[in-house]
C-alpha cells in the first residue's frame, strides 16, 4: 500500500537523516476490550505502512492493564481482523502484561527516588483534590508519607491484604500544573479480577499512563503514534520515561486526528450500549463499522486499504463522508463481480401474446466491460417478475419504469407494453398483462427509440432468495457526538425482502459478490440447499442512496 506523505512521515524521515542507523520501530496497541473498527484500521495501517516505507518493525502489542474490562475472545477477534486486512505484524503479538514484573519494579523505582506514593483517599475524593483547570489541585494529605512507608504499603497492595479501591501508588509531580494530567496521576490500581493472560498472578494493575511509555522503551519504539486525545498525556509519557531514566533516547509520543465518519459510532463504549440494549447483533452486526461488521456486509479487506489511503493522516479533526467508503468497496467490486439479475420486491407480468409453456432465450453478458467473463443464457416466458417500483399506473416525471399503456425494454431481451393491471380480492395488484414485442431485425438497431430498460426474471427459471437491505445505523449524521444515541437509530436500517434470483447462481462460484444489476452489490451468505433458499446482504448501492433500493 502506498503511504501518501503527511506530517508523521516527515517527522520519521526528519529522524533517520539524524540517525540513520536507528531502525525505525512502531506498533498498534489495541485494548482487548472490544472489536477493531474502522478507527483502527486508519491506525494500523499507519504503523505498518510507516515501518514498511522505513524498512522498519511494527508490533502488535495488546493493552491489557484492566482485567476488568479486556476478554480472550477480543484478543482472537484483533488478530483475525488483522490478518484478514492481510498484515502478518504480529508474527509474536505482544502483551503489556509481559512487562508485569517490570513495571512493579519500576514503580518502587519511582518510589525509592521520592517521586511517587501511596494514596488512601478515594475516587470521588482525588477527584475533588485534583481541581479543574481554572482551580489548582491541593496537596492529598497521604502525599507526605516516608519513602519507606509507601514502600511498604506498596508491597502490602501488591500482597492482596488491601480492598480494591482503598489505596492506589500515584505519581508525586504537581498538583498545581496547568496540565491537569500531571497532577499527580494515579500509576496502579488494585483490581482482584482473574487476567486473562497472568490470571491471579497480580492484584495491582499499572494504568495506561504508566504501562504504555514503558512498554514503548522496553521494545525499542521511535515513534509511538496516536490519537489526538492524548495529547496531554504526552507531559506524562516523558516525565515518566525521564524520571526512570529508561533509554537514552527514549520513544517519542505523535497524535494524529481519530477518524470520524458519518452515520456511525466508534467509540467502543457506544458500540458496547448498542450490544447490550440489542439494538444490533453483537460486534459483527453488518451495520457496524467494525472491521468484522463490514466483512459481515461483504466488505473486502482491499476496500478498507483504499479507503484509509484515502482519507489520509492528519492533526484535523474532521467528519468523513459515508459516500467516500463506499465509492472505495464499489471501485473494488465492479471489475470482479459479475452481473446477475434479481428481483427483491417482485411482482408478476403476465404476457398474453406468449403460449403458457413457450419458452425463448436471450444471452447476456456477465459484465459489461469486460468480455473475457463471457455471456449467460437467460429464460424468457409467459410469466416475468419485476420490482413492484418499476410499475405505475400513472406517468411521473423522470420515472424509469413500466407504466401503464406504455412500453419500456426488458434488459437483454424484448420490449412489453403494460396493457391492463388485475387485482385479486384485496384489491392488490395480483398481476399486470403485457404484451411482448420480438425483437426485430439487427439492421434498425441505430433508430432504436430510447425506452425505460428493467430488469425481470422468467418466472420459470427463477429461484427464490432472501435480501439484506442496510441503510444507515443513525438518522443523524454526527451520532458519535450525542450523548443519548438510542433515540436517532434508525428503524430501518436492516430491511429484509423475499424475491428471486436467476437460476445460474444456484450453480456457480463467484471471486466475492455479485452485482445484481439496478440494486447494488451483494454477498451471498448462508446457503438453505434444502429449501432452496438463499440470503443475500446488499454491500452497497449503486448510487449514493441509502433508502431507495433501486438506482
Ligand atoms: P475508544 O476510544 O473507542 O475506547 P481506544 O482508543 O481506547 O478506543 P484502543 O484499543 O485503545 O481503543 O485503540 C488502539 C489504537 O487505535 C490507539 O492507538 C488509538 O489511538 C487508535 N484508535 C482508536 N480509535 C481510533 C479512531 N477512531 N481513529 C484512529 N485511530 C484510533
Ligand atoms: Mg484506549
Amino acid at each position: 500500500m502506498h503511504i501518501k506523505r503527511n506530517f508523521i512521515t516527515r517527522i520519521v524521515k526528519k529522524s533517520i537523516s539524524k540517525q540513520p542507523k536507528k531502525k525505525i520501530r512502531t506498533r498498534f496497541p489495541p485494548e482487548p476490550n472490544g472489536y477493531l473498527h474502522l478507527g483502527h484500521a486508519k491506525s494500523i495501517y499507519l504503523n505498518f505502512n510507516i515501518a514498511k516505507k522505513y524498512n522498519g518493525v511494527c508490533t502488535l502489542r495488546f493493552d491489557d492493564t484492566n482485567p476488568k474490562k479486556e476478554n480472550i475472545k477480543y484478543i482472537d477477534a484483533i488478530k483475525k481482523d488483522i490478518q484478514w486486512l492481510g498484515l502478518n505484524l504480529y508474527k509474536e503479538p505482544k502483551y503489556t502484561s509481559q512487562y508485569f514484573y517490570k513495571l512493579y519494579k519500576y514503580a518502587i523505582q519511582l518510589i525509592r527516588n521520592n517521586l511517587a506514593y501511596v494514596e488512601e483517599l478515594n475516587k470521588k475524593e482525588i477527584k475533588k483534590y485534583r481541581g479543574s483547570l481554572k482551580t489548582p489541585g491541593k496537596n492529598s494529605p497521604f502525599r507526605n508519607r516516608t519513602i519507606e512507608e509507601n514502600l511498604l504499603l506498596f508491597k502490602k497492595m501488591k500482597s492482596g491484604i488491601i480492598p480494591e479501591g482503598s489505596m492506589c501508588l500515584r505519581a508525586k509531580i504537581n498538583m498545581k500544573s496547568p496540565c491537569m494530567v500531571l497532577r499527580d496521576p494515579v500509576l496502579y490500581r488494585i483490581i482482584f479480577t482473574k487476567h486473562h493472560q497472568t490470571n491471579h498472578e497480580w492484584c495491582i494493575y499499572p494504568m495506561y499512563d504508566f504501562a504504555h511509555c514503558i512498554a514503548d522503551a522496553l521494545e525499542g519504539i521511535t515513534h509511538s503514534l496516536c490519537t489526538l486525545e492524548f495529547q496531554d498525556n504526552r507531559q506524562l509519557y516523558d516525565w515518566i520515561l525521564k524520571k526512570l531514566n529508561l533509554n537514552q533516547k527514549p520513544p517519542k509520543q505523535y497524535e494524529f486526528a481519530k477518524l470520524n465518519l458519518e452515520y456511525a459510532v466508534l467509540s467502543k463504549r457506544k458500540l458496547q450500549e448498542l450490544i447490550d440494549k440489542k439494538i444490533v447483533q453483537g460486534w459483527e452486526d453488518p451495520r457496524l463499522h467494525t472491521l468484522s461488521g463490514l466483512r459481515n456486509k461483504g466488505y473486502t479487506s482491499n476496500s478498507i486499504k483504499m479507503f484509509c489511503e484515502k482519507i489520509g493522516i492528519t492533526k484535523q479533526q474532521n467528519i468523513i463522508e459515508l459516500s467516500l467508503l463506499e465509492s472505495c468497496i464499489r471501485k473494488d467490486l465492479n471489475m470482479t463481480s459479475p452481473r446477475r439479475m434479481a428481483v427483491i420486491n417482485p411482482i408478476k407480468i403476465v404476457i398474453e401474446n406468449i403460449p403458457k409453456n413457450h419458452i425463448e432465450y436471450f444471452s447476456a453478458p456477465n459484465h459489461p466491460q469486460i468480455k473475457e467473463m463471457g455471456t449467460r443464457t437467460i429464460m424468457f416466458s409467459q410469466k416475468i417478475y419485476i420490482e413492484k417500483e418499476d410499475f405505475r399506473s400513472t406517468d411521473q416525471s423522470n420515472y424509469k419504469g413500466l407504466i401503464l399503456g406504455k412500453k419500456v425494454r426488458l434488459k437483454y431481451a424484448c420490449l412489453i407494453k403494460a396493457k391492463k393491471i388485475l387485482k385479486n380480492q384485496n384489491n392488490e395488484i395480483a398481476y399486470i398483462v403485457c404484451k411482448y414485442y420480438p425483437e426485430k431485425t439487427k439492421k434498425n438497431k441505430n433508430q432504436k427509440k430510447k425506452y425505460n430498460i428493467i430488469h425481470w426474471i422468467s418466472q420459470k427459471s427463477a429461484i427464490p432468495a432472501d435480501f439484506q437491505l442496510f441503510d444507515t445505523l443513525f438518522t443523524t449524521k454526527t451520532p458519535e457526538k450525542e450523548k443519548k444515541i438510542i433515540p436517532f437509530y434508525n428503524p430501518q436500517s436492516l430491511i429484509k425482502k423475499k424475491g428471486y434470483i436467476e437460476s445460474i447462481i444456484e450453480t456457480e462460484i463467484v471471486k466475492h459478490a455479485y452485482q445484481f444489476e439496478r440494486i447494488g452489490y451483494f454477498l451471498k451468505k448462508n446457503t438453505h440447499k434444502k429449501h432452496k433458499k438463499y440470503i443475500f446482504n446488499r454491500i452497497v448501492s449503486l448510487k449514493n442512496k441509502y433508502r431507495n433500493f433501486i438506482d
